[in-house]
């Protein structure tokens, strides 16, 4: 049995070989005890005490197997336990273990509330010197050494072994069985170990039992038993020597004799082959650490995986964020924040590249949307951004802005790209529906606007827009397709639009827009008849502003309803008071076409507005003007007739000054025709102007509609369209647009009115 166990591969296979070997020891221990013990027991067997009675039994508790604290119930247990329990019962004691707090089993022996200590392998002077006295042996415990490595060990009495202090009696005995033998003490089998791995000591010392139990600590496995060097110890029972302690030895050992061997052997066997050894936190690290540390790294790699991908997500998600934001959904080109981007990008990296920003708009797309459906709609706008991408260059970006609307930066290239782009993109997108067996043809304006140094310096992708917005409203305007060049004038005509549209509302609130009245007069009775009513505009920014600039923009930008009803109802505030005064004449007021848009029911409207300045209708004559009936003939018609059921009059505002459709006449209700002498003044012979005139007179007579001639600026003028039969006049002749209150003075007579 030289061989020797290792390792931690060898864990079960040394505490079988221990358990072995304590079994071998024991048969031959005990064979010779129980042989020694049995006729002393036979003869004092009948005397066994009541095992009501307690004895204390102190004994250390950190030597499992032989003795430890039960983690499971917290009780004292363990071969030493076992037996003694047995050994006290056939004594007739109940034995109750109480822990040794003292440091040394000496200490113990000199503790009274003790009344005996265990283990002993003889008996000792207590710690204050007091004799003790031991019981026979309780069992035979084998001593093993354990090295570090494999080891050819020398006689136990030629070496230096370490053992635990609280060992210390058990290491008196080997001193006394061993004479030579250098034992240390250490306080925990930790220092133990840590000497032995230091070369301090030879070899360990200490019960067999425990070995098998505290090699199974996974860091101690570089440890080795050597069976060779085992030897046995006695296990007894001590108390200190008095009459007392005697008498409970005496009964004890009558009680030992009487136990089993076959009980000794499998209490032994019992705890011996329990897996008693708990792992620690320590345990644990050391058993499992590469494993832990190999789980860990995987856990690491498996978390940073985790993170990398939910970034990864996170991006993705971002990704598609920007693209949403930065695209457009329907044609994938980009969108107008993407196209900002890009453009500036692309502005900022290509300093050299000559650009230019076209902003392109398909007409009255919504009518293609009317007639084909959207989806019609959608295809077109799909097909034109498929077409401009395939012509586009990297350096180059396009966007849907809105609707139809799509921005190109492109590069200028002579004029290279764009006569490609008109033939390769403009005309198949034209050509759109046409293609399809349709008749429509797609009209696109566009404006087209070219980068100057500047705008490489100060890149302001907005303003290059709108620019690029302002070309392409030319376009829009003139009523054609094509394309137009951006130019500083067009700019600064809509800075100007913009203030007037985005100021109106101010405007009137403020005061800015004030109502004048221009006399109309009879040539023939030399008075004033009546009056058109004017506006005027004294912009806080912009200064004093004709109607002629004004009116036209209000008109398109959909203002002018706003503007009008203001006016009218000024108009209608100061008829009220002339009328007040016995002054009762008719006001002339301008309508335009876009105010029957804004509000279908003007005709209530003027009507409300009479009644609450308690008007009668026919004070108020509603100028239409005579391109309008041209342009929109059966809804000015209509409204013509409505207007006039309830009383007002109408008039047909710059009659000849215009297209003038002279069949029109015999369509349109109006009361009164307004000649508008202007094209007499102008161009061309003014002899053949007034036989126009003479004849366009006679022929409004005919028809038995009034008139009234606008534009009269000279005597011969009115006395011409007097002899002609047209006696109601208004015009610089006769005065100015005045102020209301200056208006009133010449109406009272205050001021002259010139002609009259
Ligand atoms: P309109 O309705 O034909 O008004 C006549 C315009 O001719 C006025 O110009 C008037 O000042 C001008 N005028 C009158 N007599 C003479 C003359 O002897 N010689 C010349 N050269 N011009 C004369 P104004 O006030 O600048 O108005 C221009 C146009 O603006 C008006 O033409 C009218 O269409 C529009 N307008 C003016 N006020 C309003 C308004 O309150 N509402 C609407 N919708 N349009 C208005
Ligand atoms: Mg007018
Ligand atoms: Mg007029």
């Amino acid at each position: 049995m030289r061989k020797i166990i290792r390792g931690r591969n060898g864990q079960r296979k040394i505490t079988l070989l221990l358990t072995l070997m304590i079994l071998l020891t024991l048969l031959l221990a005990e064979t010779m005890i129980v042989c020694a013990q049995s006729e002393s027991a036979v003869a004092q067997s009948g005397s066994a005490a009541e095992p009501s009675e307690i004895l204390t039994v102190g004994v250390p508790t950190d030597r499992c197997p032989i003795f430890y604290r039960d983690p499971e119930n917290g009780e004292i247990s363990g071969i030493g336990v076992d037996l003694m329990v047995t050994a006290a019962e056939k004594a007739g004691y109940r034995a109750e273990f109480r822990e040794i707090t003292e440091k040394s089993l000496k200490a113990a022996l000199d503790n009274e509330s003790y009344d005996v200590v265990m283990p002993f392998g003889s008996a000792l002077t207590s710690e204050s010197g007091k004799p003790s006295i031991v019981t026979d042996n309780l069992m035979q415990t084998p001593f093993t050494l354990v090295t570090k490595g494999r080891q050819d060990m020398p006689p136990l009495n030629k070496l230096h072994v370490g053992m635990l202090k609280s060992l210390a009696a058990g290491a008196e005995t080997v001193n006394k069985l061993y004479p030579g033998i250098e034992i240390t003490l250490y306080g925990t089998m930790d220092e133990c170990v840590k000497a032995l791995r230091d070369g301090k000591v030879d070899a360990l010392l200490h019960n067999s039992y425990v070995w098998s139990y505290v090699l199974q600590k996974p860091s101690y496995s570089d440890l080795m038993v050597q069976p060779s060097a085992m030897f046995s110890m006695d296990f007894r029972i001590g108390t200190t020597n008095t009459p007392a302690g005697r008498e409970k030895v005496a009964r004890l050992n009558r009680g030992i004799v009487l136990l089993d061997y076959n009980r000794r052997q499998a209490v032994i066997l019992d705890y011996t082959s329990r897996r008693l050894y708990r792992y620690d936190l320590g345990d644990y690290l050391y058993q499992y650490g590469l494993l832990l540390f190999l789980s860990g790294l995987a856990l690491v790699f498996l978390i940073v995986i985790a993170i990398q991908r939910q970034r990864a997500m996170k991006r993705e998600q971002e990704e598609k964020m920007r693209k949403m934001v930065d695209y457009d959904q329907l044609t994938g080109v980009l969108s107008l924040t993407g196209f900002r981007k890009k453009a500036e990008e692309l502005i900022r990296a290509h300093p050299d590249i000559a650009y230019m920003i076209s902003y392109n708009n398909i007409k009255d797309f919504k009518y293609i949307n009317e007639s084909f459906g959207k989806q019609a709609g959608d295809e077109l706008l799909r097909f034109w951004a498929d077409r401009s991408m395939e012509r586009l260059s990297e350096e180059e970006a396009i966007g849907r802005l809105e609707g139809d609307h799509f921005a190109v930066l492109r590069r200028v290239n002579g004029m290279e790209n764009m006569r490609g782009d008109e033939k390769d993109v403009f005309e198949l997108v034209r050509d759109f529906f046409i293609a399809k067996g349709k008749d429509n043809r797609v009209l696109i304006c566009s404006g087209i606007y070219v980068l100057t140094p500047e705008d490489y310096y100060h890149i302001d992708v907005d303003q290059m827009l709108d620019y690029a917005r302002v070309a392409e409203r030319k376009v829009r305007d003139s009523g054609k397709d094509g394309y137009a060049f951006y130019n500083q004038d067009q700019w600064e005509r809509g800075k100007r639009m913009a203030d007037i549209v985005g100021h109106l509302t101010t405007a009137i609130r403020d005061g800015e827009i004030r109502v004048w009245y221009q006399p109309q007069v009879d040539y023939k009775e030399k008075k004033i008849t009546g009056a058109e009513a004017l506006c005027r505009w004294e912009h806080n920014k912009l200064g004093w502003l004709s109607p002629g600039e004004f009116i036209p923009i209000l008109e398109e930008s959909g203002g002018v309803y706003e503007l009008n009803s203001f006016v009218w109802e000024t108009v209608c505030q100061d008829l009220a008071r002339w009328n007040e005064e016995g002054k009762h004449f008719s006001v002339s007021v301008n309508m335009s076409r876009s105010d029957i848009q804004s509000n279908p029911g003007l005709p209530e409207f003027f009507a409300n507005l009479t009644r609450t300045y308690r008007l009668s209708p026919d004070q108020l004559r509603i100028e239409i003007t005579e391109t309008a009936y041209v342009e929109d003939p059966a809804i000015l018609i209509e409204m013509t007739k409505k207007l006039r059921s309830y009383g007002f009059k109408v008039e047909m505002d710059d009659f000849g000054s215009g297209y003038s459709s002279l069949h029109m006449l015999k369509e349109v209700p109006v009361d009164r025709i307004k000649l508008d002498l202007m094209f007499l003044s102008g161009r061309g012979d003014p002899k053949k102007g007034r036989v126009i005139v003479s004849h366009m007179i006679r022929m409004i007579r005919s028809l038995g509609m009034d008139m009234i001639a606008e534009g009269v600026e000279t005597a011969e003028q009115a006395d011409f369209l007097c002899e002609r039969g047209c006696p109601e006049m208004q015009g610089y002749y006769y005065a100015k647009p005045l102020p209301a209150d200056a208006f009133e003075k010449m109406l009272n007579g205050e001021t002259e009115c010139s002609g009259l």
